[in-house]
């Protein structure tokens, strides 16, 4: 793909002045795809993760034309022009940010309704007109009820992260919804991953799409430093205290498989003396935006998540992600991972990894196509899990775990390559980094290889 100019896509003087005053100066690859087609009024199909630059992918061509087709019909309120459907709170506040600076100059005036925050000043909003909405499905039926907005003005339509939209439950909402946009429209739909949910909805939503795939999961994680610790349960936690203190840190996201953990990592950070907030569905919409806002600014060095909260987040300069445990699908590692090393920063991403972890540590060296680093360099490593995993053989893995994961590798590793394991052996010292030999840690380490070996 050659490198092209924003100034050859044909978007408005405006849209180009505040994409320079953003040092936006040459568009990115799904840039480059999807808005030569959706200046032209196609329907699109993007296949591209949050980071590759999508949200202006699909704002400026849409702000351009509703620019261009002139000023909105006042004496019709309540009705938006132009309607993106996001799953998260955090992914629709930084929709509507993108739209709130392009739409500078243009006089265009937009709308973001979430729940979790009263809907009064949202219903007053719509009420005085609005041309770009911005919103989750939850609250936008809500509002659909009390009929506080109509849908029949809708000409373009975008549903933001589908794949994320149908995990989260969403899909008869936005199928609700969509049934209310006129058919007659422009529709842009994005999503991480093609999955036959998503291939079936899409066959429902767009006339024949342009397809745009960008696959950044090679390029970025080409520039994020993995490394996986071996460490038992119960020293996750003081492990993470101790990385986290070190000076290099100097802005960490740590994901937590659950809530309630977010909670506990939280508590125990806090106290070790680390500044950390977390970030889950259960707090209030003002206790996320106001850690969401330190962690932005740099007032907030550490936050603590769930991959759903986390998703779509965007903040630059992330030194540090740490997995506190892994993920059993393969591409929220890829997801979470991807949260540094943004705007051609290198990041290093951290991953923990108990006796249980070792079959979701294998299957994501699988789907990612390489081995991970082993980092022995800490108090807490356990020799025993390490050389269970070196062994090649996959553990039982939780009932669970097996019913999510369901992709049909039994329980062997058989589809991880067997030169990553000879790789993993060849070239690393022997006692490296261990300091306090064994397990390293003073615990008997033959309880989890027993676990293991039964
Ligand atoms: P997104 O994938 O939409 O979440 O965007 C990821 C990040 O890339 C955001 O911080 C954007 O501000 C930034 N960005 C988007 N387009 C460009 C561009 N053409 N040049 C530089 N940065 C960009």
């Amino acid at each position: 793909m050659t490198v092209q100019d924003f100034a050859t896509l044909g978007l408005a003087d405006a849209l180009l002045r505040t994409a320079a005053t953003c040092g936006y100066t040459t568009p990115t690859p799904i840039q480059i795809g999807a808005i030569p087609p959706l200046m032209a009024g196609r329907d699109l199909l993007g296949l591209a993760q949050t980071g590759t630059g999508k949200t202006a992918a699909f704002t400026l061509p849409m702000l351009h034309r509703l620019a261009a087709a002139g000023a909105r019909d006042k004496r019709i309120p309540k009705a938006p022009q132009a309607l993106i459907l996001t799953p998260t709170r955090e992914l629709a506040v930084q929709i509507a940010g993108v739209v709130e600076t392009f739409s500078r100059g243009l006089g265009l005036r937009h709308a973001l309704v979430h729940g979790g925050v009263s809907a009064r000043p949202q219903v007053v909003t719509l009420q005085r007109g609005v041309d770009v909405l911005i919103a989750t499905p939850g609250r936008l039926l809500d509002l659909l009820e009390q009929r506080a907005v109509f849908l029949d003005r809708v000409c373009y339509f975008v549903l933001d992260e589908a794949d994320r939209m149908l995990d989260l439950g969403f899909v008869r909402d936005v199928k609700r919804i969509a049934a209310l946009v006129p058919k007659d429209r422009q529709t842009a739909l994005f999503s991480a991953t093609m999955p036959q949910s998503i291939v079936e909805l899409t066959e429902g939503l767009l006339r024949n799409p342009e397809r745009i795939q960008i696959t950044p999961t090679s390029t970025p994680i080409e520039r994020i430093r993995q490394s996986v610790m071996f460490v038992a349960r119960n020293n996750k936690r003081p492990l993470l205290s101790r990385l986290l203190g070190a000076p290099e840190v100097s802005r960490a996201i740590v994901f937590v498989r659950t809530k309630h953990g977010v909670d506990r990592v939280v508590d125990a950070l806090k106290r070790d003396g680390l500044q950390a907030e977390g970030l889950h569905g259960n707090k209030s919409q003002g206790a996320r935006q106001t850690a969401l806002d330190g962690f932005k600014r740099g007032r907030l060095p550490i936050l603590v998540a769930t991959d759903i909260a986390a998703r779509g987040i965007d903040v630059q300069e992330i030194s540090h992600v740490i997995n506190l445990d892994l993920p059993d699908v393969p591409e929220t590692y890829v997801h979470r991972i991807g949260r540094t090393a943004r705007a051609g920063a290198e990041g290093i991403a951290v991953s923990f990894c108990e006796t249980e972890e070792i079959g979701n540590l294998m299957a994501i060296e699988t789907a990612t196509r390489r081995s991970i680093d082993v980092d022995q360099k800490h108090d807490f490593h356990d020799a025993g899990i390490e050389a269970e995993y070196r062994s090649g053989r996959r553990p039982p893995v939780a009932a669970s775990q097996r019913a999510r994961r369901n992709n049909g590798n039994g329980n062997n590793g058989g589809g991880r390559p067997k030169q990553d394991a000879n790789a993993r052996s060849a070239g690393r010292p022997q006692n490296q980094g261990r300091r306090n030999g064994g397990g390293g840690n003073g615990r008997p380490r033959r309880s989890s290889e027993a676990r293991q070996s039964a």
